[in-house]
């Protein structure tokens, strides 16, 4: 089963090197991040509270794959809503199905914050891709102002902590490394290295399984 697994906090580059690994080794690429963006949206369009595990549970069982290609994901208003619904059981169960049944058909590349633990516990290869809070918060500062965003970087590091912290303590699926996985801190690395990094551990651990 050739499965990558990549998991981290927000903010740390493993979307750019989920790209990159799959289009590297011929596989297709789910940016888990986006279901609960997407559910969170949901919720929030409905005028609920995205913490209310009825509405979001109901959001997420109506999930449709063309809601991913929603133009409003991003910003601190989706990133709030995500990580509250992430936190709600019912939630992360009506998503499992889908995150499995995309990675079974052939192998694939997805990231997320539990992909390793729980999603696919037996991926040959597994990352836990990481940086620095302040480094990650700078990264994301700048990708904003390149949007045309004034946000200020106090905020946004403060906003990306918080979000951090609600991910790594909930009881469903915390944010941690799986015990077989191989921590990249990308703090001092660009993204070539990290991308260099990443491809030397899931070459060594996808050896002899077939991939493009
Ligand atoms: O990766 P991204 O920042 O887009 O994820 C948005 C939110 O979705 C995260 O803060 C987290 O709460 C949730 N998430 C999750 N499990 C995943 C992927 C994302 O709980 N596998």
């Amino acid at each position: 089963m050739n499965i990558v697994a990549i998991d981290g906090p927000a903010a740390a580059g493993k979307g750019t090197l989920a790209r990159r690994l799959a289009a590297e080794l011929g596989l297709p690429y789910l940016d888990t991040g986006l279901l609960y963006r997407a559910v969170g949206r949901l919720v929030l369009d409905a005028g609920a509270d995205p913490r209310d595990p009825a509405a979001a549970e109901a959001a997420a069982r109506r999930l449709d794959p063309a809601d991913l290609a929603r133009d409003d994901l991003r910003g601190p208003a989706a990133d709030a809503a995500s990580s509250a619904v992430a936190a709600i059981p019912g939630v992360r169960a009506a998503l499992l199905e889908f995150q499995r049944g995309f990675g079974t058909k052939g192998g694939a590349v997805l990231d997320g914050r539990d992909i390793g633990t729980v999603i696919f516990p037996d991926a040959p290869a597994k990352l836990f891709v990481t940086a620095s809070a302040a480094e990650r918060a700078r990264r994301r500062w700048l990708e904003l102002r390149d949007q045309g965003s004034d946000a200020e970087l106090a905020t946004v590091e403060r906003e990306m902590r918080e979000r951090d912290e609600r991910d790594s303590a909930r009881a469903a699926a915390p944010l941690r490394p799986a015990e077989d996985a191989v921590t990249i801190d990308t703090s001092q690395m660009n993204a070539e290295a990290a991308f260099q990094a990443a491809l030397a551990v899931v070459r060594q651990r996808l050896a002899g399984i077939a991939c493009k």
